[in-house]
């Protein structure tokens, strides 16, 4: 196959055009452009809000006034990631495709078919006059990857369909109806560092290698948190000989499970046999605890120079027995479908300067309500050990909705054209769904969209076929609604 005869041609050629215009996340301009150009060629009434979200819209086909106003939603914006070897300019230069076994991929640079191949389709049928449906609502959303910024700059009345299907799903056969929504919560510890006492003696102990993964999709896959791992360790070590934090840097991106975690910690010099000793054993807890899924984790333990200062034995302990205490991981599944309600991810614990030690965390369900229950569940183990705990304001989620009309016609249809079950799911991260159904309760909403792969990455590729299947349902639900 090469880029002519990929079908359907009216996508992919749209696609192809899209790629013609620069459209880092926040830096949408030129797309933004491209979009109201191609509303006035095409004679589509066209309005822009003041965030920058474009929506064109397309009248019924003569018969189908009746029919309820469908939403079609994808985002213009695109992650821009390239390999070291390759020259591109993201705010200038075309993303370059070429066909491989199936697959559309770009030279060296993210493809932007997330979500890319959403707007094409959108493109697609607004010029397409053999397509029957209903008043049609065609909305371009701009910086989805960067914060939802997009989304939740759209004001409501912006939108006037009842139904909306967000096409930046990421594998055919499967429409989401449910997403998750999130928050942060900090903790601070502040305290003066104490001139180190004599009889100490200091060891850095580390936690390493471990999977890692996102913190909403991947925090029911039983990985290890390497901050918890390591708040074992310290917990154990204080009760039994006095255990004293001299330094702590575990952790990394509030949105991912931390992979690794190291701490400075002083014992009395006679208990150092023994930290030795039970620090073999807790790593071969864990390693038995985790042997499926953290084949490859490390623990080190050195010995190391003392020094100048060390926590002071009451900040130790607060900052020690908050880590032991704080809740970690699933908290609740839904009750709707198979899927993680709620959840929270200790993602970064960090001495910043001497005396002060800032705690991140994050914390996800589709539910508004227990996203706060959670947060006050680890606001609450800081505030008890003395910190400054601040919950950060976060976005909504989406719940899924037993009754939805949508679904209904989507299942259906998908069952006639393919002759198969499609899979009914959540996703427990951020979907610009979720800011929808703040800012639009009532809107029936499903996500789909073809299959990539290697998403956010210079590795990212779209399945050609699936285009097809998903164009041919997109029609058919636009059809039958
Ligand atoms: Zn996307």
């Amino acid at each position: 196959m090469n880029q002519t005869e990929m079908t359907p041609a009216s996508v992919f050629e749209m696609f192809a055009r899209i790629n013609q215009v620069p459209r880092p996340s926040k830096h949408e301009e030129q797309m933004i452009a491209f979009l109201c150009r191609f509303a006035e060629e095409n004679h589509l009434d066209y309005k822009v809000d003041e965030t920058g979200n474009v929506l064109i819209s397309k009248p019924a086909t003569p018969g189908m006034e009746n029919r309820p106003t469908i939403i079609l939603q994808s985002h213009m914006d695109m992650v821009c990631e390239k390999n070291n070897d390759v020259q591109h300019d993201f705010l200038k230069d075309p993303i370059q495709t070429y066909v491989q076994d199936g697959w559309l991929h770009a030279r060296g640079t993210t493809l932007g078919a997330d979500d890319g191949i959403g707007c094409a389709m959108e493109m697609a049928l607004l010029v397409d006059d053999t397509v029957k449906h209903g008043p049609i609502e065609c909305v371009f959303t701009r910086d989805e990857e960067t914060g939802l910024t997009g989304a939740e700059g759209m004001k409501p009345g912006f939108m006037s369909g009842q139904m909306l299907i967000n096409l930046d799903s990421e594998d055919e056969g499967q429409i989401f109806v449910s997403c998750a929504g999130g928050c942060r919560t900090e903790a601070k510890f502040r305290f003066t560092p104490e001139t180190t006492p004599a009889g100490l003696f200091f060891l850095k102990l580390t936690v390493k290698a471990l999977v890692g993964g996102h913190s909403g999709d991947d925090i029911d896959k039983k990985r290890a948190n390497a901050n918890k791992l390591l708040a074992r360790f310290l917990y154990d070590g204080m009760k039994k000989y006095g255990l004293r934090l001299a330094d702590i840097q575990a952790g990394g991106l509030h949105n991912a499970i931390p992979r690794e975690a190291e701490a400075i910690v002083a014992i009395p010099n006679e208990y150092k046999e023994q930290a030795r000793v039970d620090w073999n054993l807790f790593a071969a807890d864990v390693q038995e605890e985790f042997y499926v899924t953290e084949p490859s984790m490390q623990f080190l333990l050195e010995s190391t120079d003392a020094l100048p200062t060390v926590f002071p034995e009451e900040a130790s302990r607060r900052i020690i027995t908050a880590l032991q205490a704080v809740d970690n991981g699933v908290y609740a599944m839904s009750q709707d479908i198979e899927l993680v309600e709620t959840s929270s991810n200790l993602a970064s614990i960090r001495q910043t300067e001497p005396g002060l030690v800032c705690i991140n965390s994050s914390q996800r369900s589709s539910l508004m309500s227990n996203r706060l229950n959670m947060a006050h569940t680890v606001a609450a183990a800081f505030e008890l050990a003395g910190a400054e705990v601040e919950i950060g304001e976060g976005y909504p989620g989406w719940k899924p909705n037993p009754n939805s009309q949508l679904l209904k016609v989507a299942v259906e249809q998908y069952r006639k054209l393919f002759g198969k079950e499609p899979i009914v799911r959540g996703i427990h991260a951020g979907l610009e769904c979720g800011l929808f159904s703040e800012k639009y309760p009532g809107l029936d909403m499903v996500s789909f969209g073809p299959t990539l792969r290697g998403v956010h990455s210079p590795d990212e590729k779209l399945e050609i076929a699936t285009v097809d299947m998903v164009w041919r349902h997109l029609l058919a639900i636009l059809e039958n609604v």
